[in-house]
Protein backbone atom coordinates (compact mmCIF):
# COMPACT_ATOMS: atom_id res chain seq x y z
CA UNK A 1 0.00 0.00 0.00
CA UNK A 2 1.59 3.29 -1.29
CA UNK A 3 1.20 6.31 0.73
CA UNK A 4 0.15 9.57 -1.51
CA UNK A 5 2.68 12.39 -1.41
CA UNK A 6 1.24 15.24 1.01
CA UNK A 7 1.12 17.74 -1.79
CA UNK A 8 -1.02 15.28 -4.07
CA UNK A 9 -3.24 14.36 -1.67
CA UNK A 10 -6.13 17.57 -2.11
CA UNK A 11 -6.46 16.63 -5.75
CA UNK A 12 -6.65 12.73 -4.80
CA UNK A 13 -9.34 14.36 -1.60
CA UNK A 14 -10.94 16.12 -4.71
CA UNK A 15 -11.06 13.12 -7.17
CA UNK A 16 -13.08 11.14 -4.01
CA UNK A 17 -15.23 13.86 -3.68
CA UNK A 18 -16.48 14.58 -7.29
CA UNK A 19 -17.13 10.66 -7.34
CA UNK A 20 -19.34 10.26 -4.26
CA UNK A 21 -21.10 13.12 -5.54
CA UNK A 22 -21.29 11.59 -9.19
CA UNK A 23 -22.80 8.52 -7.01
CA UNK A 24 -25.39 10.36 -5.41
CA UNK A 25 -26.75 12.15 -8.33
CA UNK A 26 -26.96 8.98 -9.76
CA UNK A 27 -29.64 7.15 -7.23
CA UNK A 28 -30.58 10.32 -6.00
CA UNK A 29 -30.85 9.69 -2.17
CA UNK A 30 -28.15 8.78 -0.18
CA UNK A 31 -26.57 10.66 3.38
CA UNK A 32 -24.69 12.64 1.23
CA UNK A 33 -23.99 15.62 3.74
CA UNK A 34 -22.53 13.27 6.35
CA UNK A 35 -20.04 11.80 3.17
CA UNK A 36 -19.02 15.44 2.11
CA UNK A 37 -18.59 16.31 5.53
CA UNK A 38 -15.07 13.39 5.88
CA UNK A 39 -13.98 13.73 2.09
CA UNK A 40 -10.62 14.74 3.33
CA UNK A 41 -10.47 13.14 6.49
CA UNK A 42 -10.95 9.58 4.94
CA UNK A 43 -8.40 10.50 1.81
CA UNK A 44 -5.80 11.75 4.75
CA UNK A 45 -6.17 8.65 6.50
CA UNK A 46 -6.65 5.79 3.81
CA UNK A 47 -4.01 7.55 0.91
CA UNK A 48 -1.96 10.08 2.97
CA UNK A 49 -1.17 7.82 6.83
CA UNK A 50 -1.94 3.79 6.39
CA UNK A 51 0.46 1.40 5.65
CA UNK A 52 -1.01 -2.15 4.46
CA UNK A 53 -0.90 -3.91 7.90
CA UNK A 54 -3.51 -0.76 9.70
CA UNK A 55 -7.05 -0.77 9.71
CA UNK A 56 -10.05 2.30 9.46
CA UNK A 57 -13.02 1.58 11.01
CA UNK A 58 -15.21 4.40 9.60
CA UNK A 59 -17.82 4.13 12.86
CA UNK A 60 -20.01 7.06 11.32
CA UNK A 61 -21.43 4.18 8.71
CA UNK A 62 -23.88 6.03 6.98
CA UNK A 63 -20.75 7.75 4.85
CA UNK A 64 -19.86 4.66 3.35
CA UNK A 65 -20.18 6.53 0.03
CA UNK A 66 -17.28 8.74 1.15
CA UNK A 67 -15.49 5.38 2.56
CA UNK A 68 -16.45 3.20 -1.25
CA UNK A 69 -15.26 6.35 -3.24
CA UNK A 70 -11.75 6.77 -1.30
CA UNK A 71 -11.33 3.25 -1.56
CA UNK A 72 -11.63 3.18 -5.44
CA UNK A 73 -9.58 6.24 -5.33
CA UNK A 74 -7.18 4.52 -3.60
CA UNK A 75 -7.25 1.36 -6.22
CA UNK A 76 -8.64 -0.76 -3.55
CA UNK A 77 -11.85 -1.31 -5.38
CA UNK A 78 -12.99 -1.03 -9.01
CA UNK A 79 -14.59 2.40 -9.89
CA UNK A 80 -16.56 1.15 -12.61
CA UNK A 81 -18.12 -1.56 -10.51
CA UNK A 82 -19.10 1.09 -7.36
CA UNK A 83 -20.38 3.90 -9.98
CA UNK A 84 -22.52 0.86 -11.62
CA UNK A 85 -23.95 -0.85 -8.46
CA UNK A 86 -23.71 1.85 -5.81
CA UNK A 87 -27.35 2.05 -4.07
CA UNK A 88 -28.80 -0.87 -6.07
CA UNK A 89 -30.66 -3.87 -5.46
CA UNK A 90 -28.43 -6.65 -4.41
CA UNK A 91 -25.20 -4.37 -4.12
CA UNK A 92 -22.43 -4.52 -1.97
CA UNK A 93 -22.16 -0.90 -1.74
CA UNK A 94 -25.04 0.01 0.33
CA UNK A 95 -26.11 2.67 2.57
CA UNK A 96 -23.92 1.19 4.72
CA UNK A 97 -20.96 -0.33 4.63
CA UNK A 98 -21.20 -4.39 4.71
CA UNK A 99 -18.53 -6.52 6.35
CA UNK A 100 -15.37 -8.60 4.96
CA UNK A 101 -16.88 -7.90 1.54
CA UNK A 102 -14.64 -5.03 -0.27
CA UNK A 103 -11.08 -5.03 0.07
CA UNK A 104 -10.22 -2.29 2.98
CA UNK A 105 -13.82 -2.79 4.90
CA UNK A 106 -12.93 -5.50 7.51
CA UNK A 107 -16.80 -4.42 9.64
CA UNK A 108 -20.61 -3.26 9.00
CA UNK A 109 -20.46 -0.22 10.69
CA UNK A 110 -23.28 2.59 11.44
CA UNK A 111 -24.92 1.08 14.22
CA UNK A 112 -24.04 4.11 15.73
CA UNK A 113 -21.32 4.61 18.92
CA UNK A 114 -20.23 1.06 17.89
CA UNK A 115 -16.80 1.49 16.05
CA UNK A 116 -14.73 2.89 18.96
CA UNK A 117 -15.42 -0.23 20.59
CA UNK A 118 -14.02 -2.19 17.97
CA UNK A 119 -11.42 0.06 17.38
CA UNK A 120 -9.80 -0.46 20.48
CA UNK A 121 -10.70 -4.57 20.52
CA UNK A 122 -8.13 -4.41 17.22
CA UNK A 123 -5.37 -2.11 18.71
CA UNK A 124 -5.29 -4.45 21.83
CA UNK A 125 -5.48 -7.62 19.70
CA UNK A 126 -2.24 -5.93 17.64
CA UNK A 127 -0.65 -5.16 21.44
CA UNK A 128 -1.27 -8.83 22.70
CA UNK A 129 0.25 -10.09 19.11
CA UNK A 130 3.34 -7.60 19.56
CA UNK A 131 2.61 -6.04 16.43
CA UNK A 132 3.79 -2.87 16.41
CA UNK A 133 3.75 -1.81 13.39
CA UNK A 134 -0.43 -2.40 12.90
CA UNK A 135 -2.12 0.61 13.46
CA UNK A 136 -6.23 1.24 14.15
CA UNK A 137 -7.68 4.40 12.76
CA UNK A 138 -11.56 5.09 13.41
CA UNK A 139 -13.37 7.97 12.44
CA UNK A 140 -16.37 8.95 15.07
CA UNK A 141 -19.08 11.24 14.48
CA UNK A 142 -19.66 14.22 16.94
CA UNK A 143 -23.54 12.74 17.23
CA UNK A 144 -22.15 9.80 18.03
CA UNK A 145 -20.16 10.92 21.19
CA UNK A 146 -23.72 10.86 22.99
CA UNK A 147 -23.57 7.18 23.16
CA UNK A 148 -22.09 5.32 26.59
CA UNK A 149 -20.48 2.75 24.31
CA UNK A 150 -18.05 5.70 22.69
CA UNK A 151 -16.90 6.92 26.51
CA UNK A 152 -16.52 3.11 27.82
CA UNK A 153 -14.48 2.77 24.84
CA UNK A 154 -11.96 5.76 25.52
CA UNK A 155 -11.69 4.92 29.10
CA UNK A 156 -10.67 1.27 27.77
CA UNK A 157 -8.42 2.47 25.37
CA UNK A 158 -6.32 4.53 27.89
CA UNK A 159 -6.46 1.63 30.78
CA UNK A 160 -4.68 -0.49 27.99
CA UNK A 161 -2.48 1.93 26.83
CA UNK A 162 -3.41 2.21 23.24
CA UNK A 163 -1.06 4.27 21.75
CA UNK A 164 -1.33 2.83 18.21
CA UNK A 165 -5.11 3.79 17.71
CA UNK A 166 -6.11 7.47 16.96
CA UNK A 167 -9.81 8.37 16.97
CA UNK A 168 -10.87 11.26 14.34
CA UNK A 169 -14.17 13.39 15.68
CA UNK A 170 -15.77 14.63 12.35
CA UNK A 171 -17.09 17.78 14.30
CA UNK A 172 -19.52 19.45 11.99
CA UNK A 173 -22.11 20.15 15.04
CA UNK A 174 -25.07 18.42 13.19
CA UNK A 175 -26.17 15.23 13.41
CA UNK A 176 -29.42 13.61 11.90
CA UNK A 177 -31.91 15.48 14.25
CA UNK A 178 -30.95 18.83 15.12
CA UNK A 179 -27.61 20.61 16.00
CA UNK A 180 -25.27 19.04 18.22
CA UNK A 181 -25.90 21.77 20.83
CA UNK A 182 -29.46 21.51 20.76
CA UNK A 183 -29.82 17.69 21.09
CA UNK A 184 -27.20 16.80 23.37
CA UNK A 185 -24.40 19.66 24.40
CA UNK A 186 -21.87 17.67 24.80
CA UNK A 187 -18.90 20.79 25.90
CA UNK A 188 -16.63 21.60 26.63
CA UNK A 189 -15.87 18.59 24.24
CA UNK A 190 -12.13 19.03 24.50
CA UNK A 191 -11.98 18.61 27.97
CA UNK A 192 -14.08 16.02 28.59
CA UNK A 193 -11.71 14.02 26.11
CA UNK A 194 -8.78 14.72 28.23
CA UNK A 195 -10.26 13.74 31.28
CA UNK A 196 -11.06 10.37 29.83
CA UNK A 197 -7.05 10.20 29.09
CA UNK A 198 -6.48 10.69 25.66
CA UNK A 199 -4.16 12.74 23.82
CA UNK A 200 -6.26 15.33 22.46
CA UNK A 201 -5.51 17.98 19.87
CA UNK A 202 -7.69 19.86 16.97
CA UNK A 203 -7.60 20.49 13.22
CA UNK A 204 -9.55 21.65 10.15
CA UNK A 205 -10.89 18.86 8.89
CA UNK A 206 -11.19 20.09 5.10
CA UNK A 207 -7.51 20.92 4.95
CA UNK A 208 -4.65 18.35 4.46
CA UNK A 209 -1.93 20.73 5.96
CA UNK A 210 -3.95 20.84 9.43
CA UNK A 211 -4.25 17.58 9.50
CA UNK A 212 -1.05 16.58 9.12
CA UNK A 213 0.16 19.00 11.47
CA UNK A 214 -2.37 17.20 13.91
CA UNK A 215 -1.41 13.74 12.91
CA UNK A 216 2.45 14.33 14.12
CA UNK A 217 1.46 15.98 17.33
CA UNK A 218 -1.07 13.98 18.60
CA UNK A 219 1.07 10.97 17.67
CA UNK A 220 3.47 12.03 19.54
CA UNK A 221 1.76 13.01 22.84
CA UNK A 222 -0.51 9.61 22.37
CA UNK A 223 3.20 7.80 22.62
CA UNK A 224 4.46 9.99 25.00
CA UNK A 225 1.13 8.80 27.40
CA UNK A 226 1.18 5.58 26.78
CA UNK A 227 -2.67 6.63 25.59
CA UNK A 228 -4.62 6.49 22.13
CA UNK A 229 -4.67 10.26 20.19
CA UNK A 230 -7.62 12.04 19.15
CA UNK A 231 -8.27 14.85 16.74
CA UNK A 232 -11.32 16.97 17.44
CA UNK A 233 -11.71 17.95 13.12
CA UNK A 234 -14.04 21.20 12.77
CA UNK A 235 -15.88 19.53 9.36
CA UNK A 236 -18.74 21.61 7.65
CA UNK A 237 -21.34 19.14 7.46
CA UNK A 238 -22.86 18.67 3.25
CA UNK A 239 -19.93 21.01 2.39
CA UNK A 240 -20.34 22.60 -1.15
CA UNK A 241 -23.60 22.01 -1.52
CA UNK A 242 -25.68 25.59 -2.28
CA UNK A 243 -28.29 26.23 0.19
CA UNK A 244 -27.95 22.92 1.98
CA UNK A 245 -24.29 23.21 3.92
CA UNK A 246 -24.26 23.25 7.44
CA UNK A 247 -28.04 22.89 7.59
CA UNK A 248 -29.70 19.51 9.20
CA UNK A 249 -31.68 19.00 5.93
CA UNK A 250 -28.33 17.80 4.12
CA UNK A 251 -28.50 14.94 6.51
CA UNK A 252 -30.25 12.26 4.03
CA UNK A 253 -31.28 14.32 0.78
CA UNK A 254 -32.08 13.50 -2.89
CA UNK A 255 -29.23 15.37 -5.28
CA UNK A 256 -31.09 17.70 -7.26
CA UNK A 257 -29.01 18.77 -10.48
CA UNK A 258 -28.70 22.14 -8.94
CA UNK A 259 -27.13 20.63 -5.83
CA UNK A 260 -25.03 18.79 -7.77
CA UNK A 261 -23.74 21.41 -10.30
CA UNK A 262 -23.03 23.19 -7.37
CA UNK A 263 -21.07 21.33 -5.18
CA UNK A 264 -18.76 20.05 -7.89
CA UNK A 265 -17.28 23.25 -7.61
CA UNK A 266 -15.10 22.62 -4.71
CA UNK A 267 -13.73 19.53 -6.92
CA UNK A 268 -11.11 21.75 -9.05
CA UNK A 269 -10.37 19.34 -11.95
CA UNK A 270 -11.77 16.25 -11.08
CA UNK A 271 -15.07 18.25 -11.23
CA UNK A 272 -14.56 19.89 -14.34
CA UNK A 273 -13.77 16.27 -16.19
CA UNK A 274 -17.91 16.06 -16.12
MG1 LIG B 1 -22.14 15.35 13.03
Amino acid sequence: MQKTAPSDLPAAGARVRKLLLDLHYGARSGHVGSALSCVEILTFLRLGCMSASDTLVLSKGHAASALYSTLAVAGEVQEDELRARYYKDGTLFSAHPPPNKISGIRFATGSLGHGPGIAVGLALGSKLRKQPDERVYCVVSDGELNEGSVWEAFAFSRHFKLDNLLFIVDRNNLQGFGRTSEVMDMSPLNEKLRAFGLAVTEADGHDFGSLAEAYESVSQAARNGSTAGIIVAATVKGRGMPGLADTVACHYVPMTEEVYGGALKLCGDAGDQG
